[in-house]
């Protein structure tokens, strides 16, 4: 049997009618950018979200872009330092020095694997501007608990960006991932929990001031067609190509979420006696799980446990193998090997597991009986 990380083919094939249907209906309607789509679709993501909130959703070019224009609507940029961790996917530290601010990094807690808030509060100086806490692989960090430590310490003036590129659709306390801090940036890469078929992205916020800013931000800068207001403008829109596919797709969100969340259950039932530990989540959340990521007790038996599955059909990969702040990008903003010690140990040792709505049960059972098999701990 042969287990592909992402059977994305499946994923297509699944609403194929109707994915052709919106792009059909989207080429003969004369208008691609900004039109009905977009504002539709904005709209239903922001019920989805946070029905009752005062803030809205604004669509932009991916999840990248998210984060910059988030970053941009609170005027951070040279000298300003913003705080994220390094185990992260790449494009949170890239936007961070898009802007031109200066990454800080934090280390991960050694349990639950996300942003550490300690660690997070020992590097807040006077020039700190931001913290990034990126949601990872669809587990969430209480935002809220964040908030009320920067009060404590007379820094309620720093924002809180929740990078929820990985965990669209989860939930702590019954409040949608996105919704917690600030500012919520989301990704539609195409294996986000919910993909688009190409780039696309959006901003969560409860600051109409923030909408305001940030429709002119992804439109040039322009207030309406001539007339430029803001300087730093970019071009990031939500095409209504995507935005027609994202509309076919964000009604199934929850209908995934569940299956992959017994899925979930699954692997972490059947591998319970196993070596492999699992990210320990809050008690209230529900997490819409973008990637099943299990740590090994070392890097050897990681790599050897990798060969052995692959040897077996089932593609594994790893989330994500170098740290940001090993990364060559990022040297002069790190303190180099050893200064994030969670975050390096479960680099050399996570990995992920094939984890989609469409894996079949029977490709979950080869999975779990191939790392059963595995003798070499
Ligand atoms: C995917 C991802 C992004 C970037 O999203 P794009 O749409 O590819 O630009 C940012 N942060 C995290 C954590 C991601 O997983």
């Amino acid at each position: 049997m042969k287990v592909n990380f992402f059977e994305g083919k499946r994923w297509v094939e699944e609403q194929s009618a109707e994915l052709e249907a919106a792009v059909r209906e989207v080429i003969h309607s004369q208008s691609y950018i900004l039109g009905a789509q977009g504002r539709h679709f904005e709209q239903e993501l922001k019920a989805f979200l946070a029905p009752d909130s005062a803030g809205g959703v604004l669509g932009c070019n991916s999840g990248t872009d998210a984060l910059i224009l988030a970053l941009l609507a609170a005027d951070i940029g040279d000298g300003d330092e913003v705080i994220a961790p390094a185990l992260t996917a790449i494009p949170t530290i890239t936007a961070i020095r898009s802007t031109g601010a200066t990454p800080v990094f934090a280390d991960i807690d050694a349990n639950h694997w996300l942003i550490d808030f300690d660690h997070t509060l020992e590097k807040v100086t006077t020039q700190t501007k931001a913290i990034i806490v990126v949601q990872l692989y669809g587990a969430m960090a209480d935002c809220g608990e964040l908030r009320r430590r920067l009060e404590k310490i007379g820094r309620e003036d720093i924002l809180i960006v929740e990078d929820v590129a990985q965990a669209m659709g989860s939930a702590l306390r019954d409040k949608q991932a996105g919704t917690l801090g600030d500012v919520g940036t989301y990704s539609f890469y195409p294996t986000k929990n919910i993909g688009a078929l190409g780039d696309a992205g959006a901003v969560f916020t409860e600051s109409t001031e923030f909408i305001d800013r940030i429709s002119m931000l992804r439109n040039y800068g322009q207030r309406d067609r001539y007339n430029a207001i803001t300087p730093r403008g970019l071009n990031s829109r939500l095409d209504e190509m995507q935005a027609a596919i994202l509309r076919v797709r964000l009604p199934k969100l929850k209908e995934w979420t569940r299956i992959k969340a017994s899925l979930m259950d699954g692997y972490r039932a059947a591998l319970k006696s196993s070596p492999l530990r699992f990210q320990s989540t809050h008690p209230e959340l529900k997490a819409a799980w973008h990637l099943c990521a299990v740590a090994a007790p070392d890097a050897g038996v990681r790599e050897h446990l990798m060969e052995h599955l692959q040897k077996n059909g089932v593609q594994t990969l790893i989330h994500y193998p170098i740290p940001c702040h090993l990364q060559a990008a990022f040297q002069e903003f790190s303190e180099g090997k050893g200064s994030l010690p969670h975050t390096e140990s479960l680099a050399n040792r996570v990995f992920s597991l094939p984890l989609t709505h469409f894996l079949l049960p029977s490709e979950q059972q080869h999975v779990i009986e191939k790392i059963r098999d595995f003798e070499a701990w």
